[in-house]
């Protein structure tokens, strides 16, 4: 990934922020929430993002692990494969704020975005409002979280029903040429890929805050 595409995905990301905080303001005792800090943090070894109370950085704040969320992992995928996105596993199945397939990392990094931002408005609601930030999934978080996935993220999603048939025709795709015995090694390795990374996402996706 050129360093060209990186400032690309910053500046979506700076969008998303900026998008996130209009609408956590309009949320009962959250309308002054701003962030104090950001950061996109483009290293290979960090794998989960964070949100939440920065006091040396000026209170609430996020720190997003890029170079997994914009997928520099997912070097021999093409560009346009569906895949799946996951959120944390206790609620990833849910139609609102669980997860979904897409073909465009963008919805990816919004997704992570929104849930981070989600974090530290929990957290501003209790060191500034003074009240309670509830458990990090717990009910405040996710209703603060379905407002951003219901106003920002859930609309620009592609149809679902339609991504999960590309989705599984990809993968079928990739198993015939198998059988057919035309091996196409860079698909063997990109499905190879694609499932180890799933399994990674899923582990990360029950351990990230
Ligand atoms: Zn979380």
């Amino acid at each position: 990934m050129s360093f060209a595409t990186r400032k690309e995905f910053e500046d979506l990301g700076l969008h998303y922020i900026s998008l996130c905080e209009k609408e956590v303001c309009k949320m009962t005792d959250l309308s002054k929430f701003k962030l104090s800090y950001h950061k996109f943090d483009w290293s290979a070894r960090r794998r989960s993002s964070r949100g939440g109370w920065y006091p040396n950085k000026g209170g609430a704040g996020i720190n997003i692990a890029m170079h997994h969320t914009c997928g520099e992992h997912y070097k021999n995928t093409p560009v346009d494969q569906p895949f799946r996105c996951y959120e944390y596993k206790s609620f990833d199945a849910d139609p609102v704020i669980g997860g979904f397939i897409t073909n465009n990392r963008e919805h990816y990094l919004a997704m992570v975005i929104a849930h981070e931002v989600a974090h530290a408005a929990q957290y501003f609601r209790k060191y500034i409002v003074k009240k309670s930030s509830g458990a990090p999934h717990g009910a405040i978080w996710k209703t603060i979280y379905a407002h951003l996935r219901k106003t920002i993220i859930n609309p620009m999603l592609p149809d679902q029903k339609v991504m999960k048939e590309d989705y599984e025709d990809y993968k079928l795709s990739l198993q015939n040429n198998k059988y057919e015995g035309k091996i196409d090694w860079a698909s063997v390795r990109t499905d190879f890929e694609m499932m180890v990374n799933e399994r990674k996402e899923a582990k990360r996706a029950a351990s990230h805050s």
